[in-house]
């Protein structure tokens, strides 16, 4: 029957009461010995004692909304005041039931983040399409010339390629949006629409039909609007803008920020050209990259951001869990697996093996991935051929470890399910291999094959560890969502000895693969200007956010 509750299991029912005494002597007894003994591997005990009771709890679904209650998790559900009550829970389950399938709680936003978080959605609320607001620009839009100090400014984003690319080329756009108090509107097209909910109450964040731009999703270099050739053609000019000069601006602007931009486009990242921009009212940006980092370049954001973001390394973090909640079709793959896979598992180990259709399956690459997960103990090793068969807990009283494997090929989670079963742990642990889908090619624009990509994507992000492919945007999703450092295989080593299988990330954020080089006057390498803007270690000419500590 379609709307019938499930059936709560009888067991639950019956120890509902004795549980919650177990909870609540658990919670007062244990965070003090927790304190005297020191954390598990240095993890904060809060987080142990969540993952703790929640394992108490698993299996009673009705129990999850008491143990909210109970622990005080009521904030968690809003992720430290991330998220706003009041949206319709039913049509987007995963907004407010994510915080019960994480076992990292992750980082708190800062209170400056929460409010300009508010502050934003009142904006987007004002001025989003079906206002009077919205409609006047359209006007505006539709008559070329820009106006001097419009009711509201707002900002197109155009994210594409790859579902790793296009979200972090979102959060990042959604980020220049606050910080120049545009509205933020996205392309529906690439699966936006079907993929996330709406991250705004009581208003759309999709680009509406009837767009005057009719030809906005095809805007590339030779787009005669283009900023950087605006800027080249010295159509626009740097300096002073008064109300007048405002008036000779264009309505809109288009903002190439892909791999082939040009020196001129990459002046978006300089001070005196976003004073210039701030007077034109419409922005279409596109870009597939993450572009933060150079936003943390420019001076007129740092106070901003410093405030926003005292940690400099949980910029993803923060608005990636804000942005993208997964719509109802994706949550049910990610909680089916979830249920299936990791509900009871002790730990869960995630790792990406980002192949390409053409490559060939690689042992050297399975090696790398063994290696790796063995020697940072990750893993545990298997017993030779030689040693003796272990005894095994009985009745199946072992907590299995979960290796959740993702990749277009199935051939690396084979071998690995293989390992793990052919022959005992040397630790005696049970370690399971599972893997998702392998759908052997990429593809754009199909319906179910980025459903199941943006499901692994965020199962990785539920998992205790991540081991992640370089380079890959994919991975960078989950690591943010997740708030882990995963341990990065190297690229280049397919066919190849393994020496240096993986090291540990510098942070959790994405890298800028292609972002400016130098600083604007151009003197500076952009990788040394701040402290916590460095060069990635996937990808040295990009740029990442880092904690300038670490
Ligand atoms: P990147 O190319 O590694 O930076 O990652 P992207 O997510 O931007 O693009 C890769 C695309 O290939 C994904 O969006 C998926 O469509 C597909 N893909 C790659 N690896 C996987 C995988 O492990 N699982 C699934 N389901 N799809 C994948």
């Amino acid at each position: 029957m379609k709307n019938a509750t499930p059936a709560e299991p009888e067991g639950c029912k019956r120890w509902a009461p004795a549980i919650n005494a177990v909870v609540v002597a658990f919670v007062l007894i244990v965070p003090p010995l927790f304190l005297l003994l020191g954390g598990r591997n240095g993890e904060r005990p809060a987080v142990w004692i969540k993952t703790a009771v929640a394992g108490l709890r698993r299996g009673c679904p009705a129990e999850v909304s008491l143990l909210n209650e109970n622990a005080g998790a009521h904030a968690d559900k809003l992720l430290g005041g991330l998220l706003v009550e009041g949206f319709d829970q039913e049509s987007c389950r995963s907004r407010y039931q994510s915080a019960a399938y994480r076992r990292n709680t992750g980082r708190q936003p800062s209170q400056h983040l929460v409010s300009k978080l508010r502050s934003h959605e009142a904006l987007q609320r004002r001025c989003g399409p079906g206002t009077a607001a919205y409609t006047n620009a359209l006007e505006q839009l539709k008559s070329g010339k820009s106006v001097a100090s419009p009711e509201c400014r707002y900002l197109v984003s155009i994210s594409y390629r790859g579902l790793g690319n296009r979200i972090i080329a979102a959060a990042s756009a959604f980020l220049y949006a606050v910080l120049t108090d545009r509205v933020f509107l996205v392309d529906p097209s690439n699966g936006m629409d079907e993929l996330f909910c709406e991250p705004f109450p009581n208003t759309t964040w999709l680009l509406p039909p009837g767009f005057p731009l009719v030809s906005y999703q095809g805007f590339y270099l030779s787009t005669p609007e283009r900023y950087g050739r605006m800027r080249e053609d010295g159509v626009l000019r740097t300096g002073e803008v008064n109300g007048s000069a405002a008036a000779e601006l264009p309505a809109f602007a288009y903002i190439h920020l892909d791999h082939n931009q040009t020196d001129h486009d990459k002046l978006f990242f300089c001070d005196d050209d976003q004073r210039l921009m701030s007077n034109i009212q419409w922005l279409v940006m596109r870009t597939d990259g993450y572009i933060a980092p150079g936003l943390f370049l420019v001076r007129a954001f740092q106070g901003k951001l410093d405030a926003l973001f005292p940690e400099r390394d949980a910029v993803f973090h923060h608005l990636g869990r804000y942005l993208f909640h997964p719509t109802n079709r994706v949550w049910g793959l990610i909680t089916r697996y979830y249920d299936a896979h990791f509900a009871r598992a002790r730990r869960v180990v995630g790792i990406q093996v980002r192949v390409f259709p053409w490559q060939a399956d690689s042992p050297e690459l399975l090696e790398q991935i063994k290696t790796c997960t063995q020697n940072q103990k990750l893993l545990p090793a298997v017993l030779g051929e030689e040693d003796d068969e272990p005894a095994a807990a009985p009745g199946g009283a072992a907590k299995p470890t979960a290796v959740l494997i993702t990749s277009l090929k199935a051939w690396y989670y084979d071998k690995m399910k293989g390992a793990y079963w052919e022959r005992a742990t040397a630790n005696g642990e049970v370690v399971v291999v599972d893997q998702p889908s392998h759908e052997e090619t990429q593809r754009y624009h199909v319906r179910s094959h980025e459903r199941k990509a943006w499901a692994e994507v965020y199962l990785l992000s539920t998992a205790d560890t991540l081991v992640t492919t370089a380079e890959s945007t994919f991975g960078y999703v989950a690591q943010g969502l997740g708030g882990m450092r995963p341990w990065v295989l190297r690229m280049g080593m397919i066919n190849t000895t393994v020496s240096w299988p993986c090291s540990r990330d510098m942070s959790m954020e994405p890298c800028y693969h292609v972002p400016p080089v130098y600083d604007c006057k151009r003197r500076q390498d952009a990788g040394k200007i701040v402290p916590h803007v460095r060069h990635c270690k996937d990808w040295p000419t990009g740029l990442k956010l880092v904690d300038p500590k670490d």
